[in-house]
């Protein structure tokens, strides 16, 4: 077999070793386009494919000049009857409808064979309660089939909704290129949207734009990277990795775990009487210093298969909250988690730990898709406040905090909430809205920081500290309040003294509410949680 020629680096490389590779440039990782029998190969377990409506052959609606011949040229040389090939199969041995849309025939593009195929195995799907995984590739709409190929757009959707309103998982996985129609249908209502590196994504042709607007394209525009700045995947994937993550994800989207797998008894993690208890001074000095663990210490003590997702699906992706699934004692659970920084870089990346709207419209996309799947949410709580700034003023933060009270206090799933360090104002109730709260023993959780206390009400922010000691904002102060359930115990001197112990106390702690709430009629849970919120307030009358 002839070398293959990169068309990214014009690098040749040996056929066998471009194989075994998945067809991805050795040198620059550039992902070369798949026909559907690659794909196929390299995505379902050997002869667990069995293909749906392989007899599916494209009409001339529109009496379109040559059509027929090109579609009959096509199926010869793709050995397919048309741009996309359906079935269903397994994947490491979990069960899944399969669509793969092959660029060799016709770019893709949908016309009325497109769709019927890929509605049907929406429609299979719902009847026999199995997840739909598309790998996407178009040009778009099929212009040869007239009004016909756009009125798929509008049928693929309606199929991928009642998919979902019967509660099964839609994975579409973004290949090169993804584009037009399909862009602006099914292709982007996956639960979970992975994309391959580099791959192009967009719904107008960049030709298109520039002659419209008529003016230079940003950098890496519309590229998959491009797209998931913009919030609008979930993650990027190598080939290589892509079988095990569907693998993992559609076990996690599987028949619940039985609960008896996990035992918490006779696990003590409050706080031990025998240690100390530090003073509120201590305490915010602790929280302040870049030792302390985070989310990112916690998840590979607590969480097992965590894989994260990205994106708000409007604007962008905020690194300062965190979010994806994972289990916890075979539970699978969804985290959402306010990220604080361990050095400058990250304290420059996630913000400070203080989210833009972006971040809480993540969260909030993330707790309904729990909701979808009736998994468990827990939010850990971390950040100083919400970011106040121009950008996160234009893009609604006070509507992103107000909308995040409101739905989560109706999500008919156990919502657990921990503040890890600094719970800020606003900022971190819209991660607070909870059947159980829970604070870490050193944790502290106000009506804004001490600091913005001060500089408000005594026009003087050095005062921070005598503020700290009035607002009455540790573990116990609100445990007494009746705010906080549960106090979780630290190592001595601090979390960072011994970040195993503390992730132990908080793992077992987790476990056994979990363990709780998921006995309890989901239906009865919003109203436990609004009767827990509306008890809230002190007055005389
Ligand atoms: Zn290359």
């Amino acid at each position: 077999m002839a070398d293959f020629i990169c068309p990214n680096c014009q690098a040749h490389i040996a056929h066998d070793d471009f194989v075994k590779n998945f067809l991805v440039c050795n040198h620059c990782g550039y992902h070369s386009r798949l026909g559907w029998q690659e794909r196929l190969r390299f995505t379902a377990d050997e002869g667990s494919f069995t293909e749906f409506d392989s007899a599916m052959n494209s009409e001339n609606p529109i009496g379109f000049p040559g059509y027929r011949e090109k579609i009959a040229e096509l199926q010869r040389d793709c050995a397919a009857r048309e741009a996309v090939v359906t079935g269903r199969c397994t994947i490491l041995g979990c069960p899944a409808v399969i669509c793969i849309m092959d660029s060799r025939f016709m770019m893709a593009s949908m016309g009325s064979v497109t769709g019927e195929k890929i509605t049907r195995a929406f429609e299979y799907g719902t009847e026999h309660r199995l997840p739909v995984i598309i790998f996407a590739a178009s040009g778009g709409a099929r212009m040869q089939e007239g009004i016909f190929s756009l009125m798929q757009m509008a049928k693929t959707s309606g199929a991928a909704a009642w998919h979902a309103r019967a509660g099964q998982l839609y994975i579409t996985v973004l290949t090169d290129p993804t584009t037009g129609g399909v862009t602006a249908s099914f292709a982007s209502l996956g639960d979970i949207i992975i994309a391959e590196p580099g791959v192009l994504i967009g719904f107008a042709g960049k030709r298109v734009i520039q002659d419209t607007i008529g003016c230079t394209l940003p950098d890496k525009f519309q590229s998959a990277e491009f797209v998931f700045d913009h919030g609008f995947v979930d993650t990027i994937v190598r080939r290589d990795e892509l079988r095990p993550l569907l693998a993992r994800l559609l076990r996690l989207h599987g028949k619940e775990a039985p609960l008896t797998a996990v035992s918490s008894q006779g696990c003590d993690y409050g706080p031990k009487p025998s240690i100390p208890k530090l003073n509120i001074v201590q305490r915010l000095e602790l929280l302040r210093n870049l030792g302390r663990p985070t989310v990112h210490e916690y998840i590979p003590r607590i969480f097992k298969d965590f894989t994260e997702f990205h994106g708000d699906r409007y604007y962008g992706d905020d690194p300062a909250i965190l979010g994806g699934i994972g289990t916890i004692g075979d539970i699978p659970v969804t985290l959402i988690a306010q990220v604080r920084g361990r050095d400058i870089e990250e304290l420059k990346r996630v913000n400070f730990s203080m989210p833009h709207p972006e971040g809480y419209r993540k969260a909030l996309r993330l707790a309904k898709q729990a909701e979808k799947f009736h998994r468990p949410v827990i939010c850990f709580i971390d950040t100083p406040g919400a970011y106040c700034g121009v950008g996160a003023e234009e893009r609604g933060q006070g509507e992103a905090i107000a909308r995040n009270l409101m739905e989560f206090m109706t999500l008919k799933i156990p919502i657990i909430s921990v503040v890890l360090g600094e719970g800020g104002s606003g900022g971190a109730l819209a991660l607070g809205v909870c059947d159980e709260l829970a604070m870490l023993e050193n944790a502290l959780y106000s009506v804004i920081s001490p600091k913005g206390f001060a500089s408000i009400l005594w026009k003087d922010a050095a005062r921070e500290q005598e503020a700290a000691k009035l607002m009455k904002i540790t573990a116990e102060d609100l445990e007494s309040f009746g705010i906080c359930n549960t106090i979780i115990g630290e190592s001595e001197g601090g979390a960072a003294r011994d970040i195993d112990l503390t992730a132990k106390n908080l793992s077992a702690f987790l476990l056994e509410t979990l363990k709780r709430l998921t006995a309890e009629e989901p239906e009865t849970l919003p109203e436990k949680r609004y009767s827990k919120f509306r008890a809230i307030g002190i007055f005389s009358e």
